[in-house]
């Protein structure tokens, strides 16, 4: 079974400087960010984001925008041997269309746990929101909480 680390994406990979970030060039990769998942990937765990982008249900922007961007982290990621096993992404918003999938709902990790055969006792969520922490809980994750845009390299050791 895998052990994984789950990511919120804007905050915690990316600055989360604009409202909504859906440009590659407004996609800037976090200080630590690729330390952080090069040591964890050498203790075994694999990597799944799992991000709200409501801004689709809003049309702020589109699924090919946010696919862009997706593609250019796994590139980025990808010219420091760093791969992602999956990025899942809820497009609903409340307020247009409910759903099970948005965050603090744990449906995306649920799907996720049963593709991919996670261990959960040996896996972790990183997110910047209570609505992360609580993500994580609804499905028996341990979370771990950062301070928005924060250097992950400083958490490593609260990770087994
Ligand atoms: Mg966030
Ligand atoms: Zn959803």
């Amino acid at each position: 079974m895998r052990k994984v680390i789950f990511l919120d994406r804007d905050g915690v990979i990316n600055e989360n400087s604009h409202y909504y970030t859906y440009k590659v060039n407004d996609f800037i990769i976090n200080n630590g960010v690729i330390d952080f998942l090069k040591i964890m990937s050498l203790k075994g765990f694999e990597f799944i984001v799992i991000t709200n982008q409501s801004g689709i249900s809003k049309g702020v922007y589109t699924k090919t925008d946010v696919e862009n961007v997706h593609q250019y982290l796994k590139t980025e990621l990808s010219k420091s041997g760093i791969s992602i096993l999956e990025i899942y992404y809820c497009t609903h918003h409340n307020d247009v269309e409910a759903c099970l999938c948005r965050k603090p709902n744990s449906l995306l990790i649920e799907k996720a746990i049963a593709r991919f055969q996670i261990d959960i006792s040996k896996s972790y969520f990183i997110g910047d929101q209570q609505r992360d922490v609580d993500t994580a809980i609804a499905a028996s994750i341990m979370p771990l909480l950062i301070e928005p845009n924060s250097d992950l390299t400083k958490i490593i050791n609260k990770i087994v």
